[in-house]
C-alpha cells in the first residue's frame, strides 16, 4: 500500500486523483485494513489539515470542517446550544479515547447504517461540502448514503465540511441511542426529533432513525403526520406507527429485527413526547 501524508488540501487531491482513502482519524479504516475487510492500493493521510478542523458560524449556518472530532463538538458551545441532538449523540459515542480521533467526515463517509452521527445531521438538513481536482460540489445528506455502506461520494472525492440548519431556541427536540451499554457500544437504534411549533401547531417536523435499513434516514412519512396539525396523543401514536412500518431491520448480533422495529415505534413515542414536554409513565 502506498501512503502519503498531505501537506495541504490541495495536495490531498492531487494525491487522490484516480481514487485513494483519506486517513483522517483511523478509528474505522486502520481495524478494517488490519483485519483485511478493506483493501487499499493509496491511502492519503489528512489528519493534519488543521484548515479541515473548526466548527464555526457561517451565514446563518453552522459549518463543522470534516476533521472536527467528537470530542470538538462536545467542546463546542455553537453544537450544545444549536445542534443538541447533535451534542447528545456526541456524549453517548464510544468513550474518550475514540472520540478524541473520531472524526465527522469519517463517521459519515464510513456509512454504517449504525452511524451515530448521521440522525442528528439529518434532522438538521445537513449538507456535505465535497471536492476533488475537478472542483467543488454540495450534496445533501438525505441524498448521500444510496445503500449499506455506499455513499454518492466519489473515490477522488474530499469531504471538506458539513452545513447545518442551526436550531432556534424553541425548536422542540430529543435524541436517543438505544444501546446495549453506556459506553463502546454500537446503536441498536438511533433516533432524532426536531419539532417547530406556533403554540400547539406543528410546523416543521423532522423525525431520524438509524439502524433500523440499510442506511440513516429521515422517516418523513412519520413527519407528515405531524406537520401542520395540532399535536396531540392521537397524532403522535399515528407518526409512531409510521416510524415502525417505515423500518426495515435486519436481525443481528445485537437485537432481533422484530425488536428493532417494536422499539421505532416506543422511542419515537417517548422522544416526541419527551420534546414537546408531555407525560409519560418511562422516561427518555
Ligand atoms: C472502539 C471503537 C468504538 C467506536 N464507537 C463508535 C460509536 O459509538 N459510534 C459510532 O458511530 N462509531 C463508532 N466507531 C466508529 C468510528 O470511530 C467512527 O465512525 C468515526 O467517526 C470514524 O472517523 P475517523 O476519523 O476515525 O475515520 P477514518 O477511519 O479515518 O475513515 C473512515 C472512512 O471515511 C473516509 N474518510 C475519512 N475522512 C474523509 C474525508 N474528509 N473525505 C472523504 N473520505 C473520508 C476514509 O477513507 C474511510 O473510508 C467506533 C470505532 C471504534 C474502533
Amino acid at each position: 500500500m502506498e501512503f502519503l501524508r498531505a501537506a495541504s488540501v490541495d495536495e490531498a487531491l492531487a494525491a487522490a486523483q484516480g481514487g485513494a482513502a483519506f486517513v483522517a482519524g483511523g478509528t474505522n479504516l486502520v481495524p478494517d485494513v488490519l483485519f483485511g475487510r478493506k483493501k487499499i492500493a493509496r491511502a492519503v493521510d489528512i489528519s493534519r489539515l488543521d484548515e479541515l478542523r473548526f466548527i464555526e458560524e457561517a451565514d446563518g449556518k453552522i459549518r463543522i470542517g470534516a476533521l472536527a472530532s467528537v470530542t470538538d463538538l462536545l467542546e463546542s458551545e455553537l453544537i450544545r446550544a444549536a445542534a443538541s441532538p447533535l451534542y447528545e449523540s456526541a456524549l453517548e459515542f464510544a468513550g474518550p479515547l475514540v472520540r478524541n480521533r473520531a472524526s465527522v467526515a469519517g463517521n459519515l463517509m464510513d456509512a454504517s447504517p449504525a452511524a451515530d452521527l448521521a440522525p442528528p445531521l439529518l434532522v438538521q438538513d445537513a449538507v456535505v461540502e465535497l471536492a476533488s481536482a475537478e472542483g467543488e460540489r454540495s450534496l445533501p445528506l438525505s441524498e448521500f448514503f444510496l445503500d449499506y455502506r455506499k455513499t454518492a461520494v466519489r473515490p477522488e472525492e474530499l469531504m471538506k465540511a458539513i452545513v447545518i440548519e442551526p436550531l432556534k431556541t424553541d425548536d422542540r427536540c430529543a435524541y436517543y441511542k438505544l444501546q446495549l451499554r453506556r459506553a463502546m457500544a454500537i446503536a441498536v437504534l438511533g433516533v432524532a426529533v426536531v419539532l417547530r411549533m406556533e403554540k400547539s401547531v406543528c410546523v416543521e417536523a423532522a423525525i431520524s432513525l438509524g439502524a433500523v435499513a440499510a442506511v440513516p434516514y429521515r422517516a418523513q412519512a412519520a413527519e407528515a403526520c405531524l406537520r401542520g396539525k395540532e399535536v396531540g396523543e392521537a397524532e403522535i401514536e399515528t407518526a409512531a406507527e409510521a416510524a415502525k412500518d417505515s423500518a426495515q431491520p435486519i436481525d443481528d448480533v445485537r437485537a432481533s429485527a422484530a425488536y428493532r422495529k417494536k422499539m421505532c415505534g416506543v422511542l419515537v413515542r417517548r422522544l416526541l413526547k419527551k420534546a414537546l414536554g408531555m407525560p409519560q409513565t418511562v422516561a427518555v
